[in-house]
């Protein structure tokens, strides 16, 4: 992802490889980061939401609904019942104010985006739209790939309640904490939670659906550190869920996606130590690509949970010649990480190119991984928050993979990436996949602990493709079609399963394609605490 300039290219990071590659390949460098009714019982409820401004949430959740549209009166009273700033068509503000992290979603146009500065605003929101009938979407980072987090209604943006409280070994962050700043918060106490390497995404989409970071192996996803949250359901309650305390809603909220069950105001978490962490980048020629998958898929997911890894393939339209690398971490000493990278050469069966590999403090070690090695913490976030991070377009699909690719599936996968180069793309674009190692502590949970399902993978992939803003829609569409037709290649060798934070508007099957056997479960956790389905969209549980 494009967070970094070319200055960040000394030091590459995970998600940085890609424009690397295309750079490579002869690209430019690309920017891709970069109800009313029943409701549960309240156990868990807090005083709160019967006092103050939610007095009036649970007013309105029993209150008859408006027989019409709100009028411009209905929006400035909803405007002096928030602490935070309602941000409305036509005000200032409102053209940054709708937007999300990815330029194509510039169109759409929500009635109003309202700054929730705590949860009784966000219960305040809530029951106007009930009130209403407006559509509504929770927003925290905007990194939904299909531009879910907006709506033709009420945006109840989260980013006001952002922040990062440690205490002893849990933390308690605010739900519209961005990456970085959770990095940052948590670092500074010596701690860490395993998180995904955007420093732009929000912690709560990333959170719900999941999250896949570059600990992983060693201290499961993101969602397996959440300890309890708080949560403000359609009726507008504001309740905690833990193992204890609705434990179902608790249950669902760990992988089962943003946007489906209540709009979550804070999380906690258990933390980690954050010491020292190893970092490594690896390239070979593409002539060797065969090889290196070969040799990744039989080291990485068995690899000690200390080591997590990725590979990514790239390719430029026009590009001369695609590139392979991979890159990680390992959290030990230098020469215990060059005795495993050790491991991975012989099973290639050749050194890498120019390899890269160094000790470093974790906060630096998470700035570079989001593409921003030499930026500073608060030039790290997008430009619009004060930062030097630009938004950018990209399409993705995914997999998981349970077995490892055949050397057919090999020979599928290199074509898929070197057809890349065939496609009138847009100038600058790039196109390729990113294997993301699984297994360590993300297996060891059972698929049924929490919503999250995918739990038996030796490694996910992510398929993209990336345009400058502004690109002919013509060239980005025969990109698109590029893609779909890789990720078609590949159903042979793939689980059938996919990533749910990687929100693909084109996979018929999400149902099963997400959530799995875990689906009729999440759609009864949905019955009980949404029963009116006011947080409703595409692929909504
Ligand atoms: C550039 C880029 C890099 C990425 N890198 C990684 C990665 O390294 N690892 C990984 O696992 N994933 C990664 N992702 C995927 C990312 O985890 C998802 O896109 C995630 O949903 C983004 O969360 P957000 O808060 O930024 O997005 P948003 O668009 O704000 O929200 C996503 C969804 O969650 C809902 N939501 C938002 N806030 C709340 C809330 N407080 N309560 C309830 N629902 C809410 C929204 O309504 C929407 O449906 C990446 C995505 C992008 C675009």
């Amino acid at each position: 992802m494009d967070e970094g300039g070319d200055q960040d290219r000394q030091a590459p990071g995970r998600r940085t490889f890609l424009r690397l590659a295309a750079a490579t390949g002869g690209a430019s460098l690309l920017s891709a980061c970069g109800g009313h009714g029943s409701a549960p019982a309240a156990s868990g409820t807090t005083a709160g939401a019967s006092t103050g401004s939610a007095a009036g949430v649970a007013m309105s959740a029993g209150a008859t609904a408006a027989s019409g549209p709100p009028t411009a009166a209905d929006w400035a009273a909803l405007a002096r019942d928030l602490s935070g700033p309602l941000v409305r068509p036509g005000e200032s503000g409102y053209t940054t104010a709708k937007e999300l992290f990815d330029p194509r979603f510039d169109s759409l146009h929500p009635a109003g985006v309202a700054y929730c500065r705590n949860p009784h605003d966000v219960a305040t929101s809530l029951a106007f739209v009930r009130k209403y009938g407006l559509p509504v979407a929770a927003r925290c980072g905007g990194h939904s790939y299909a531009g879910w987090s907006s709506t033709s209604g009420l945006i109840v943006d989260v980013t006001r309640m952002a922040g990062v409280s440690v205490s002893g070994g849990s933390a308690t962050v605010g739900a519209g904490t961005r990456l970085i700043d959770f990095y940052n918060g948590l670092a500074a106490h010596g701690r860490a939670v395993p998180g995904g390497s955007c420093p732009t995404v929000g912690i709560s989409g990333l959170t719900l659906g999941g999250g896949i970071g570059v600990v992983g192996r060693a201290y499961g996803l993101t969602c397996d550190n959440v300890t309890s949250m708080q949560i403000v359901t359609a009726d507008g309650q504001i309740r905690t869920a833990n193992a204890k305390t609705n434990s179902d809603l608790f249950w669902a909220c760990r992988g089962g996606g943003g946007g489906n069950f209540g709009v979550v105001t804070s999380f906690t978490f258990t933390t980690h130590p954050a010491g020292d962490i190893c970092l490594f980048f690896l390239s070979w020629p593409w002539s060797q690509a065969a090889r290196v998958i070969a040799g990744w898929q039989s080291w990485a997911p068995h690899a000690p949970d200390q080591l997590w890894s990725n590979m990514h393939l790239a390719a430029a339209p026009g590009g001369s010649i695609p590139t392979i690398g991979v890159g990680g971490t390992y959290l030990g000493s230098v020469s215990e990480a060059h005795a495993q990278l050790e491991k991975l050469y012989a099973a290639v069966g050749s050194d890498p190119s120019a390899p890269f590999l160094e000790s470093t403090n974790w906060l630096h070690a998470m700035l570079v991984e989001a593409g921003c090695a030499t930026k500073t913490v608060s030039e790290c976030h997008l430009t619009t928050q004060g930062g030097q991070v630009s938004r950018a377009s990209e399409y993705a699909k995914s997999d998981f993979f349970i077995k490892p690719l055949s050397s057919h599936g090999i020979g599928t996968l290199l074509a898929g990436v070197e057809n890349f180069q065939k496609v009138a793309g847009a100038p600058g674009a790039s196109g390729g996949i990113a294997l993301d190692a699984l297994g360590g502590a993300i297996n060891r949970v059972a698929p049924g602990a929490t919503a999250f399902v995918h739990r038996n993978a030796l490694f996910d992939a992510q398929y993209t493709t990336t345009w400058p803003v502004g690109s002919a829609s013509a060239a980005v569409a025969r990109q698109h079609a590029w893609q779909q037709s890789f990720w078609q290649s590949m159903r042979p060798y793939a689980s059938g399963q996919a990533y749910q934070n990687y929100v693909d508007p084109a996979l018929s099957n999400w149902r099963q394609a997400y959530y799995g056997a875990n689906y009729t479960r999440l759609t009864q956790v949905k019955a009980a605490y949404d029963p009116h389905r006011l947080f409703s969209f595409p692929q909504a549980v």
